[in-house]
């Protein structure tokens, strides 16, 4: 019997007439933007008092204010009427405001509150990215609700990442040259011969390093055994672009989107049928395997059959340095009834994951399993680059649990950027630790939860403050090519 397995499509645009909500026509090099928003943090400037006086009161009943408390005028807000006062040295913030905000005189009292700066890339689609910050804003005609996201702008406080991590995904293959992942393409830095760079690099038909690849500088295709994994087929194409860009699109470089990560480095690492459109179980093995010698910190498995494979398992059994992030396929079913693979193996250094909306549901087409699903990540109408050999704009939306893994596999990065001393194993134990429950996945998958990114970064030791977190539409169909 052969086995073959099936990988999400990007069909959700020709299902559902779906189109990019955003303009993608470059606008130069915008600058970074520091956005300040108001945390509801416990955090204040100590000895501080932010007060407005009633519209009522009189100079004299203002004095009598200031000298009742020992306050000294700091400075004005100008244009709200709010003062900024010194407290004395044996009053405290607290104690002032409360008993302030009792008093006739006093509108309203407050601690001078820290705001704190966020990350927000320039990347101009990045509004399109609700996954990353949802604010409510409309993707393909649909408002979702605030806050239902990984809380990724807070988390890019702590770390956006760094290039020392390594992602490899296995897919379709990756578009090397799309501009929004060039930066972050990884290269096998024993393979460059006398090259300083990929860019002036000329194939020696040699293998450089000895790792049973000649010439594999930038990934490998494990179907056509070449070394060039680009992402180019007409029919089956694009999906291992996207799924690279969801993790690690280049971030703030002023183009398209940004990943999850924005600096780790994508290991392109094909292994796909073009004549069948899927991806034979000796392909995904061998990739895995590659990933591992090469020292992959994460690999992406947007990809799953219902078939037990010795092999396909023996392959994930084989990986140790990596964080294996798997989708939980988008059947819309039970996976503790009915396994799917590599998703339901259960190691310690893997995690399965489900699809959210944008509403923080659970996608009607994502499996579930309250044993064998680990976490939900945002996986509905999800942005990304795509590959150029099939689509020219070069970016795309599309949906699927194949949307939601990459998510989980940014995270990861910026876990392990952030920490180095985290194993694979502890990776996942935190990310499953520091999900935002939500009421549509309990009882469904194991944790109950959504990631959070900014959440899971705390756990990892990361620092800052943790903020609480966050709180139907149209999805893509399966397309299966089983036999
Ligand atoms: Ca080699
Ligand atoms: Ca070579
Ligand atoms: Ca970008």
């Amino acid at each position: 019997m052969r086995k073959s397995i099936w990988i999400t499509v990007g069909l959700v645009l020709v299902l559902c007439g779906v189109s990019p909500a955003i303009e993608l026509t470059p606008k130069g090099n915008v600058p970074s933007q520091d956005v300040i928003r108001t945390e509801k943090t416990s955090a204040y400037v100590p000895g501080e008092i932010l007060i407005q006086y009633r519209a009522a009161a009189k100079a004299a009943a203002k004095a009598e204010v200031r000298a009742a408390f020992g306050l000294v005028a700091k400075r004005k807000i100008t244009g709200i009427s709010t003062l900024l006062f010194k407290l004395p040295p044996d009053l405290d913030v607290e104690t002032a405001v409360a008993r302030l905000k009792d008093d006739p005189r006093v509108a309203y009292a407050e601690p001078n509150y820290y705001a704190r700066p966020e990350r927000i890339p320039n990347d101009p689609a990045f509004s399109a990215q609700w996954g990353l910050n949802n604010a409510g804003q409309t993707i393909a005609g649909t408002a979702g609700r605030p806050d239902a996201d990984i809380d990724a702008p807070e988390a890019w406080d702590l770390t956006v990442g760094n290039e020392a991590i390594v992602i490899a995904v296995i897919d379709t293959g990756v578009d090397i040259f799309h501009p929004d992942l060039r930066p972050n393409l990884w290269v096998n830095e024993g393979e460059l011969g006398g090259y300083a760079r990929l860019e002036d690099w000329q194939p020696n038909g040699v293998d450089d390093d000895g790792n049973g690849y000649v010439d594999d500088v930038a990934g490998w295709d494990f179907f056509y055994n070449s070394n060039d994994p680009k992402d180019e087929s007409q029919q089956f194409g694009g999906h291992g672009t996207h799924v690279a860009g969801i993790a690690a699109a280049r971030g703030n470089n002023g183009a398209g989107v940004t990943g999850v990560s924005w600096l780790a480095r994508i290991m392109p690492l094909a292994a796909m049928d073009y004549g069948t459109g899927t991806l034979p179980i000796s392909a995904v093995a061998a990739a895995l395997g590659y990933a591992e010698a090469m020292g992959a910190h994460v690999i992406n498995l947007s990809l799953g059959l219902y078939q037990d494979s010795q092999t396909l398992h023996n392959a994930i059994n084989a990986v140790h340095r990596a964080v294996i992030v798997c989708a939980a396929g988008n059947d819309g079913s039970d996976n503790d009834v009915r396994p799917h693979y590599p998703s339901s193996y259960a190691s310690p250094n893997l995690i399965a994951v489900a699809a959210t909306t944008q509403f923080d549901r659970l996608a009607s087409f994502s499996n579930f399993g309250l044993s064998s699903v680990d976490v939900a990540a945002p996986g509905s109408r999800i942005y990304s680059t795509f590959s150029r050999f099939v689509d020219s704009s070069g970016y795309k939306y599309l949906g699927g649990t194949s949307m939601a893994a990459p998510m989980v596999s940014g995270l990861a990065a910026l876990m392990r950027a952030g920490n180095g001393t985290l194993t694979p194993a502890q990776v996942v134990s935190l990310i499953k630790g520091s999900v935002d429950p939500l009421p549509a996945l309990s009882g469904r998958i194991a944790t109950g939860g959504r990631i959070n990114a900014l959440r899971a970064l705390n756990a990892a030791g990361l620092g800052g403050d943790d903020d609480g977190g966050g709180g139907g539409g149209c999805f893509i169909r399966t397309v299966e090519t089983v036999h």
